[in-house]
């Protein structure tokens, strides 16, 4: 296995936490305490781990976090009014709605409550569209992380052609939206194309965010592509439990020129994201009330 092809994504998110303590400490200094509050709702076992992390992660850059356990049986118009009094609050930031959300909660009427101002994950629907315009809004986390790591390995991105497998809001639509804004020629594949391999074998840069373990082995790559896997899935492997992710990364080795392992490859990236759209969200918010205060003042 050549190291020299692995692309580091423990690395690079130490890199984007880094600066995002440096952004912090000078907010700080402006007397601005970035501050980010995670909703829980039910007792999911894998999001307990995530919001845990997101919370770790938030002290060690310095963030203030805010922590929101509800029950299971919360009702939606609670939720609501709890996402209304964070929204209203000028001491916070950054608000996410962990999900998945308990059945009888709709997630789109909890998600579009947020105020998009405050939306870290950039689901809402004006940061939706206003990524799909190209203009600079909260963007979503893991293919943020993506297209970082894909400049740090081809620097320029212009020109390339991008294949997104998968089509799901939180990855594959707003990392092909990340790659056009980025000028690249971007085909989006999904269960429905006619034959995804035969796409995927003209692209340069292969984004697989499908769900599957495996399924894109090195015959669908052509030589020399860079690969993002995103995928994270757990097999049994011989008795054994362990993490894979959409590419069959033995196979696919030997035509990259680059690919993210799993884990290890974009799963850290996810979280150094979301750090920095928090901080984002803190200049944002601050400069906005200085804008706004200067206009009181000139009338
Ligand atoms: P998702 O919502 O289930 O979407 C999967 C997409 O893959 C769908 O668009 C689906 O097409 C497409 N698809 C399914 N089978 C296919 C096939 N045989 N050929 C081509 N396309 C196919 O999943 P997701 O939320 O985007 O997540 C994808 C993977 O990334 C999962 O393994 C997830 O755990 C992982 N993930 C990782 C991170 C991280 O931080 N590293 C973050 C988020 C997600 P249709 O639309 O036609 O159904």
């Amino acid at each position: 296995m050549s190291p020299l092809k692995l692309i580091d994504g423990k690395a690079a998110a130490a890199q984007v936490l880094q600066q995002v303590r440096e952004d912090v400490r000078t907010l700080k200094a402006d007397g601005i305490e970035p501050a980010l509050a995670v909703i829980l709702v039910g007792e999911d076992p894998a999001s307990q781990v995530y919001v845990r992390n997101k919370i770790l992660r938030a002290e060690e850059a310095g963030i203030r976090s805010l922590e929101y356990r509800l029950p299971a049986t919360t009702g939606e118009t609670e939720l609501l009014v709890l996402i209304g009094k964070l929204n209203d609050d000028p001491q916070v930031h950054g608000l996410l709605l962990q999900l998945p959300l308990p059945p009888h909660i709709e997630e789109t009427r909890a998600l579009q409550a947020i105020a998009p101002s405050k939306d870290v994950d950039g689901f809402h629907s004006e940061n939706v569209g206003g990524l799909s315009q190209g203009r600079d809004v909260l963007t979503p986390c893991t293919p943020s992380g993506c297209l970082y790591l894909l400049e740090q390995v081809l620097g320029d991105l212009s020109g390339k052609h991008a294949v997104v497998i998968g089509r799901s809001n939180i990855v594959g639509k707003p990392m092909a939206a990340l790659l056009l804004k980025a000028h690249c020629s971007v085909t989006v594949v999904h269960s429905r194309s006619a034959d995804a391999k035969a796409l995927c074998q003209l692209a340069d840069i292969v984004i697989a965010a499908v769900g599957r373990p495996r399924l894109i082995d090195g015959s669908w790559l052509k030589e020399g592509a860079v690969v993002i896997d995103v995928g994270i899935n757990r097999i049994d492997d011989n008795g054994r439990s362990r993490l894979v992710g959409d590419v069959d990364f033995d196979s696919a080795l030997p035509k990259v020129a680059a690919i993210t392992p799993v884990p290890g490859g974009v799963g850290p990236m996810t979280i150094a994201f979301l750090m920095k759209n928090t901080v984002i969200a803190a200049r944002q918010q601050a400069q906005r009330s200085q804008s706004e205060a200067v206009c009181l003042s000139t009338y």
